[in-house]
Protein backbone atom coordinates (compact mmCIF):
# COMPACT_ATOMS: atom_id res chain seq x y z
CA UNK A 1 0.00 0.00 0.00
CA UNK A 2 1.40 3.14 -0.36
CA UNK A 3 2.13 5.60 1.86
CA UNK A 4 1.28 9.33 2.76
CA UNK A 5 3.93 11.30 2.55
CA UNK A 6 4.99 12.36 6.20
CA UNK A 7 3.29 9.17 7.36
CA UNK A 8 4.60 5.41 7.63
CA UNK A 9 0.97 3.85 6.14
CA UNK A 10 -1.78 5.03 4.09
CA UNK A 11 -3.86 3.21 6.99
CA UNK A 12 -4.75 5.48 9.83
CA UNK A 13 -6.06 2.97 11.93
CA UNK A 14 -3.33 2.19 14.03
CA UNK A 15 -2.78 1.48 16.77
CA UNK A 16 -5.38 -2.07 16.62
CA UNK A 17 -4.13 -3.40 20.12
CA UNK A 18 -5.29 -2.30 23.42
CA UNK A 19 -2.41 -2.37 26.49
CA UNK A 20 -3.60 -5.67 27.32
CA UNK A 21 -2.91 -6.72 23.47
CA UNK A 22 -6.44 -7.56 22.78
CA UNK A 23 -7.69 -6.51 19.15
CA UNK A 24 -9.39 -2.89 18.92
CA UNK A 25 -9.88 -1.71 15.47
CA UNK A 26 -9.19 -2.73 12.32
CA UNK A 27 -6.17 -1.66 10.43
CA UNK A 28 -7.78 -1.88 7.24
CA UNK A 29 -10.99 -0.46 7.50
CA UNK A 30 -11.14 0.95 11.08
CA UNK A 31 -14.42 -1.36 12.50
CA UNK A 32 -14.20 -3.62 15.44
CA UNK A 33 -11.08 -5.80 15.36
CA UNK A 34 -11.42 -9.91 16.06
CA UNK A 35 -7.76 -11.09 15.87
CA UNK A 36 -5.48 -12.06 12.82
CA UNK A 37 -2.81 -9.56 12.82
CA UNK A 38 -1.23 -8.75 9.47
CA UNK A 39 1.64 -7.16 10.49
CA UNK A 40 4.96 -9.05 9.49
CA UNK A 41 6.62 -8.42 12.75
CA UNK A 42 3.73 -8.00 15.35
CA UNK A 43 5.35 -5.86 17.43
CA UNK A 44 4.83 -3.40 18.67
CA UNK A 45 1.06 -3.66 16.67
CA UNK A 46 0.03 -6.71 15.46
CA UNK A 47 -2.06 -4.48 12.58
CA UNK A 48 -5.53 -7.00 13.45
CA UNK A 49 -8.45 -7.43 11.39
CA UNK A 50 -12.10 -7.14 11.62
CA UNK A 51 -14.31 -10.51 10.59
CA UNK A 52 -15.21 -8.81 7.21
CA UNK A 53 -11.23 -7.82 6.43
CA UNK A 54 -10.36 -11.29 7.24
CA UNK A 55 -12.30 -13.31 5.14
CA UNK A 56 -12.17 -10.36 2.08
CA UNK A 57 -8.97 -12.38 2.01
CA UNK A 58 -10.60 -15.20 0.38
CA UNK A 59 -13.94 -14.34 -0.28
CA UNK A 60 -15.32 -11.19 0.42
CA UNK A 61 -18.80 -11.89 -0.22
CA UNK A 62 -19.58 -14.78 2.29
CA UNK A 63 -20.58 -11.89 4.76
CA UNK A 64 -22.63 -9.20 4.43
CA UNK A 65 -23.92 -8.33 7.29
CA UNK A 66 -22.90 -6.40 10.23
CA UNK A 67 -22.22 -7.89 13.72
CA UNK A 68 -24.68 -7.08 16.90
CA UNK A 69 -21.66 -4.19 18.10
CA UNK A 70 -21.57 -3.06 14.56
CA UNK A 71 -25.57 -3.04 14.43
CA UNK A 72 -25.82 -0.99 17.56
CA UNK A 73 -23.10 1.04 17.10
CA UNK A 74 -24.86 2.05 13.60
CA UNK A 75 -28.20 2.48 15.80
CA UNK A 76 -26.20 5.12 17.88
CA UNK A 77 -24.81 6.83 14.79
CA UNK A 78 -28.17 7.19 13.41
CA UNK A 79 -29.10 9.38 16.62
CA UNK A 80 -26.85 11.09 16.89
CA UNK A 81 -27.52 12.57 13.23
CA UNK A 82 -30.85 12.90 14.05
CA UNK A 83 -29.73 14.72 16.62
CA UNK A 84 -27.32 17.11 15.38
CA UNK A 85 -29.85 17.49 12.32
CA UNK A 86 -32.62 18.81 14.78
CA UNK A 87 -30.26 21.27 16.39
CA UNK A 88 -28.76 22.54 12.63
CA UNK A 89 -31.90 23.76 11.25
CA UNK A 90 -33.92 19.89 10.56
CA UNK A 91 -32.68 20.18 6.71
CA UNK A 92 -32.32 16.79 6.21
CA UNK A 93 -31.21 17.18 2.66
CA UNK A 94 -27.11 17.40 2.20
CA UNK A 95 -26.76 19.96 0.14
CA UNK A 96 -28.46 22.13 1.82
CA UNK A 97 -25.42 22.69 4.05
CA UNK A 98 -22.08 24.38 3.52
CA UNK A 99 -18.68 22.07 3.47
CA UNK A 100 -18.00 22.81 7.30
CA UNK A 101 -21.17 21.68 8.28
CA UNK A 102 -21.70 18.69 6.20
CA UNK A 103 -18.37 17.43 8.03
CA UNK A 104 -19.81 18.31 11.10
CA UNK A 105 -22.83 15.75 10.13
CA UNK A 106 -20.38 13.39 9.24
CA UNK A 107 -18.58 13.73 12.48
CA UNK A 108 -21.82 13.56 14.55
CA UNK A 109 -22.05 10.32 12.67
CA UNK A 110 -18.65 8.86 13.18
CA UNK A 111 -18.26 9.72 16.80
CA UNK A 112 -22.05 8.40 17.77
CA UNK A 113 -20.94 5.54 16.18
CA UNK A 114 -17.86 4.86 18.24
CA UNK A 115 -19.47 6.14 21.04
CA UNK A 116 -22.36 3.43 20.57
CA UNK A 117 -20.04 0.93 19.85
CA UNK A 118 -17.84 1.95 23.02
CA UNK A 119 -21.64 1.63 25.08
CA UNK A 120 -21.90 -1.83 23.48
CA UNK A 121 -18.83 -3.17 24.45
CA UNK A 122 -18.96 -2.62 28.07
CA UNK A 123 -21.79 -5.39 28.01
CA UNK A 124 -19.55 -7.55 25.99
CA UNK A 125 -18.82 -11.16 27.18
CA UNK A 126 -15.07 -10.85 26.72
ZN1 LIG B 1 -11.76 -4.33 8.56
Amino acid sequence: MAAIPGKKSATPFTPTVDAAGDPTTCFCCGMRAVALGVAPNPKPDPQYLCRRCIVSINDYKKIRRLDDYELRALDAGVEAVGEWIADNGGLTELAHYDELNQRLLVKAAWEGCARGLREALKDAPF
